[in-house]
């Protein structure tokens, strides 16, 4: 398992490139959100995902319903990234399948 620090600031987010640190933008009044996070593998990619706070926004692309929490983030449902890793975001750890 592996902690998904979370960081307020983007560019703080982006200099310290920890593998699996987190950095949701405001959800607004829509309730969705990018969570950004570099690649829990440690192998320093960066990528985004559509969530929605407590469901699942439908845009045609994938996404992913997302607690509300940026210290404890739960997804739902796995998150996948080819070839790297594949594995649940819970309770703010990154555990791998
Ligand atoms: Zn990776």
């Amino acid at each position: 398992m592996i902690r998904a620090i979370h960081f307020d600031a983007r560019t703080e987010f982006r200099a310290r490139r920890l593998p699996g640190s987190v950095h949701f933008t405001d959800p607004g009044t829509d309730r969705v959100s990018y969570m950004w996070f570099f690649c829990p593998c440690g192998c320093g990619a960066l990528d985004h995902i559509l969530t929605g706070v407590e469901f699942r926004p439908q845009s045609g692309v994938p996404s992913w319903l997302w607690n509300g929490s940026r210290t404890e983030p739960t997804l739902r449902p796995s998150v996948r990234r080819q070839p790297h890793w594949h594995g649940w975001l819970r309770d703010g750890y990154w555990e791998a399948c």
